[in-house]
């Protein structure tokens, strides 16, 4: 018998609050997210439809504020992730403005919260 060494990498969390309740993509995306740090950003294997149909995209909506968005183009498969800093393989040609405003619509609401 042997234990599966299970590390935690604490510059990308999934937020997963879409599937929080389902810890097998939970897994997945930690394992998703691991694979795009090493410069996998497409063709990656869905965990939903089990297609090679996913890409990693990001956003840089404001400041030193990076997300990571794993989108697949096959099923509505999709998480994104808060990023420490800026990604390793962050690029103009794979930012995505359609995602960038969603993930700045979300800062204003936690910004600037009106008594
Ligand atoms: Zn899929």
């Amino acid at each position: 018998m042997f234990c599966m060494p299970l590390k935690r990498r604490d510059t990308m969390k999934p937020d997963d609050s879409q599937t929080r309740n389902n810890t097998e993509l939970a897994s997945s995306q930690g394992r998703l997210l691991r694979e795009a740090e090493t410069g996998r950003l497409d063709n990656l294997e869905c965990p939903k439809c089990l297609q090679a149909t996913l890409s990693v995209w990001f956003t840089h909506p404001s400041g030193d504020a990076y997300r990571t968005w794993v989108i697949c183009g096959n099923c509505d498969f999709r998480f994104r992730a808060q990023n420490a800093g800026r990604p390793i393989h962050f690029s103009e040609n794979r930012r995505r403005k359609d995602l960038e405003e969603a993930d700045l619509s979300n800062m204003k609401q936690s910004v600037f919260k009106r008594p």
